[in-house]
């Protein structure tokens, strides 16, 4: 069925005051757009949980830095309908940028310790936009599930911390990076990869697994570990530049120098303009 698709925040407001009123539960999948399987998998998600899925498109400016690809970010908003009418997405909530962000508008969210490093590191006020737009569209949509992808691992991790410090009373829902059959994480991005790089790239899930493999096989030091992923990125993807790889405690994103409980590893590779993140859980 074609969804429905709504553009201003009050009738969004109004459609989520019904539901609620009738009793029916609401999921939000927030989203950028230019949609592929992984965030099909999240409304699909969505679908099990909740009566009705409101999926956002929404290229949210403030979360670029200048210098980023705001302008050249993927957009194919017909196509993007029609896929989230194909998986039973009831709602299609876009709101315009000038209605989510009037002049002077100046009221932030900010989570703390957690943006630090990581993306945070390399992209300063990053989360900052993020954290902002989701808390705006928890207060427009009123979701009691809100679904979002381990493929962003740290984002899904400050998100759930905000989700649980500002007492909003949504189920926070992570699920799992969904891939293309040679393994490299599906990503809205990759369609920017010329085609060398786009065969280099699986090199990043090939450092991943590989570093897993240590760990099953009884490698616990963090630095050896982090040596043969470098190593394997370096041989198969000579043109990729390594922005970091990081292995973090799963839920403090503290970074772990001897692995014991739940560990992420994270990297992040350049290829020419595009950058690519990946991760994978260790132990
Ligand atoms: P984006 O449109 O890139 O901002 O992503 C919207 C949501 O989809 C976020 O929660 C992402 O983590 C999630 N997502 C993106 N790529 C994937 C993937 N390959 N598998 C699962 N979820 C994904």
């Amino acid at each position: 069925m074609k969804p429905t698709v709504i553009r201003s925040i009050k009738s969004q407001q109004k459609l989520s005051r019904q539901i609620i009123a009738s009793g029916k539960t609401i999921a939000i999948v927030p989203t950028m757009g230019f949609l592929h399987d992984g965030h099909l998998s999240l409304i699909k998600k969505a679908k099990v949980k909740a009566d009705l899925v409101v999926t956002t498109i929404f290229v949210n400016p403030t979360q670029f830095a200048p210098h980023e690809d705001f302008d050249r970010y993927p957009r194919d908003t017909k196509n993007d309908i029609r896929k989230i009418g194909s998986v039973g997405g009831q709602i299609v909530f876009m709101p315009r940028a000038d209605e989510i962000y009037p002049d002077n508008f100046q009221s932030w969210v900010v989570v703390d310790k957690l943006t630090g490093l990581l993306e945070g590191a390399s992209r300063p006020n990053h989360f900052r936009g993020v954290t902002t737009i989701v808390s705006k569209l928890y207060n427009i949509v009123r979701p009691d599930y809100a679904i979002f992808g381990m493929k962003d691992y740290q984002q899904a991790m400050v998100l759930k911390r905000m989700t649980s410090d500002l007492n909003w009373p949504i189920k926070f829902i992570i699920a799992p990076t969904v891939r293309e059959p040679d393994g490299l994480a599906m990503s809205s991005r990759n369609k920017y990869l010329s085609g060398a790089h786009r065969s280099e790239a699986t090199a990043l899930i090939k450092a991943l697994r590989f570093g897993r493999k240590m760990v099953r096989a009884g490698e616990m030091s963090a630095s050896e570990i982090k040596r043969e992923m470098k190593k394997i990125i370096t041989k198969s993807a000579p043109s990729g530049l390594i922005d970091y790889i990081t292995l973090t405690d799963m839920d403090s994103l503290e970074t772990v120098r001897n692995i014991r409980g739940k560990t992420v590893a994270s990297l992040a590779v350049k290829f020419g303009k595009v950058r690519l993140i990946d991760n994978i859980l260790l132990k």
